[in-house]
């Protein structure tokens, strides 16, 4: 029987557009079944790899937890700490595998469970908090012991449908020839809809019902510019969106043949079209498009796959890689921006992660972290040719104390006869409302300020970024969003120290003409749309951006900017770009 078609509608969040089976992805896919097991000493090997991993990530979290929520609220991590060392737990569980002869995460969630069962029947509410910190343990372990082999299950091009996807998800998934992204949560700005962007991995998300109409193997339609996602499509559709693919394809090899040519407009602006870079996969890709430069690495992102933060050394190799890989041209290496949606090992649990212990915030009150990092960037600097970028900047005083960390890192490195570069440019991103207001002052002691719109926009309209239900009240084009933007750039440009932009409204077709108009001359995006973006500029007059920016900046509310914008748009570039869109 012919299955129905049906459209689904959601917030587009990475372009492109692919056909392909559904593949349901869930966390709880990775539940356990009561699975035989033929060689029990490989499953004890794997069961004590999977506990001696899971104390190594648990301590981690704990030194890092202490730092800040003091003993106290660190003890949590403490006894999950002691869970995993208990004696009579692991040789019930190691006692078990051998007479049953079942697999290791069977017993271990079976066994450990009870203790969850005992504790959450408890009347004593703080026994039943313990029963998810218990619960949560349990789960690392099987995550541990299961780390290979969700990732088989995945067979080449799938679309993945699932509840809400993190970062590292979308990293780990793409590693499996993922063809598209569709969620029930999560906004444009989230960290995961940045990830597909950078993959060049179409993603759809906020769709609400998706993986309630969604079956495993139906076979999907990703429109990731226009938000849709057609589930069981008609022949006919199928064979009219074939035939858009097709032309995406050409389309995207006439672009390509811009690629050495510069960003420059008709009246002769150069405007500098850096890259971000958030997984190490994109180095090629930035390097095939010719980015003028990384704009943005986010180094917590290339870190979370790794579960706990990597040493100096491990560090040192993939700054030093990239560093080499770009030169001469500048890398802009920020330190990690840990929290809010970004999660790395801690779960604290805060009420509302996006104003809490969150970059810059996080590394100042955990200095020997912080420090691994400055010297890590510091080795890979010695070519003059990386920048040091501080996230979540909110006053003067952070900067200070981050500069007193790196000049402690900088003496003891040539203590230890490392060489570095003595003037790497230190510098913020303008992210936080107020580092806005005071970025006069903040021009006074930094190398550079990189404005990180996606933070800006979220915390100058209080809305949160990732989440969809106030997905259309996240507007870049609000006047205060472009109004606070000019001000950056005056401010900036009166004390000569160089700007740019990093967040996603930087990749937005759309705001491009009105940011160069605004006298921004550097953008970091997504390595794929930097052609696009050249052929935008190479097709304006600089002039008449200001023009159109000076008269943004009057409008009083953003469904005028917004119309202005699109109309401006559809007047002036040429048919074929518009059509894509
Ligand atoms: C931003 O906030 O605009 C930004 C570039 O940082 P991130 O998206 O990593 O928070
Ligand atoms: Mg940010």
């Amino acid at each position: 029987m012919e299955k129905n078609q049906i459209i689904l509608k959601g917030i587009a969040a990475a372009p492109g557009i692919s056909i392909a089976p559904a593949y349901l992805f869930s966390k709880e896919s990775e539940s356990v079944s009561a699975e035989k097991i033929e060689n029990v000493d490989e499953a004890l090997e794997n069961l004590d790899a999977a506990l001696e991993l899971s104390k190594k990530e648990m301590r981690k979290i704990f030194n890092l937890a202490v730092d800040k929520i003091g003993e106290k609220r660190a003890a949590i991590f403490e006894a999950q700490m002691m869970i995993l060392d208990d004696p009579v737990l692991t040789s019930n569980i190691k006692e078990r595998i051998k007479n049953e002869k079942m697999s290791p995460e069977y017993i271990v969630e079976d066994e450990i469970s009870k203790y969850i069962r005992i504790m959450s029947a408890s009347n004593e509410p703080y026994m039943k908090e313990r029963s998810h910190d218990i619960e949560d343990i349990k789960n690392r372990i099987i995550r541990n012991l299961k780390k290979k082999k969700w990732k088989s299950k995945i067979s080449n091009d799938v679309i993945v449908v699932t509840t809400s996807l993190s970062p590292s998800d979308t990293v780990l998934l793409s590693r499996s020839n993922v063809k598209g992204y569709v969620t029930d949560f999560g906004g444009l700005t989230s960290h995961a809809a940045i990830v597909a962007r950078s993959l060049n991995i179409p993603a759809v998300v906020g769709i609400h019902e998706a993986t309630n109409i969604i079956r495993n193997g139906d076979l999907l339609i990703i429109d990731g510019f226009h938000g849709k996602v057609i589930v069981n499509p008609t022949d006919i559709l199928i064979k009219e969106y074939e035939e858009k693919i097709e032309k995406l394809s050409q389309y995207d090899e006439e672009l390509l043949k811009l690629k050495s040519l510069p960003a420059v407009t008709l009246d002769g602006k150069e405007i500098k079209l850096m890259a971000n870079l958030d997984i190490s996969e994109e180095m090629s890709f930035i390097i095939h498009n010719c980015a003028d430069g990384i704009g943005l690495v986010r180094t917590e992102q290339l870190f979370e796959e790794y579960e706990v933060f990597p040493d100096e050394d491990q560090q040192f190799e993939v700054y030093n890689k990239i560093a080499e890989s770009i030169y001469p041209k500048v890398v802009i290496i920020r330190a990690f921006d840990i929290g809010g949606d970004k999660v790395l090992p801690v779960d604290l649990h805060e009420p509302n992660p996006m104003l809490g212990w969150r970059g810059i915030r996080l590394l100042l009150d955990s200095p020997n972290l912080f420090k691994t990092q400055i010297r890590a960037v510091l080795r890979a600097s010695l070519h003059k040719n990386v920048w040091f970028m501080l996230p979540m900047i909110n006053s003067l005083s952070e900067v200070v104390a981050a500069n007193q960390l790196i000049d402690e890192c900088k003496k003891e490195l040539t203590e230890e006869g490392i060489k570095y570069d003595d003037e790497i440019p230190v510098g913020i991103m303008i992210e936080v409302p107020s580092a806005a207001v005071l970025t006069s002052d903040f021009a006074d002691v930094v190398d550079f300020i990189s404005i990180g719109t996606n933070d800006l926009i979220q915390y100058l309209l209080a809305v949160d970024r990732g989440n969809e239900i106030v997905s259309s009240q996240y507007q870049e084009f609000h006047p205060a969003v472009i109004r606070t933007i000019k001000h950056i750039i005056d401010e900036a440009g009166k004390k000569s120290v160089p700007i740019g932009m990093c967040g996603e409204m930087a990749a937005d077709p759309f705001a491009l003409p009105l940011l160069v108009g605004l006298g921004l001359e550097s953008l970091s995006i997504s390595a794929a749309g930097i052609p696009l973006h050249k052929k935008i500029l190479r097709s304006l007059n600089y002039s008449e951006l200001k023009r159109l920016a000076d008269e943004c900046l009057n409008l009083k509310n953003e469904d005028e900017i917004n119309n202005k914008l699109h109309k401006f748009f559809n007047e002036k570039i040429s048919d074929q770009i518009k059509n894509l869109y």
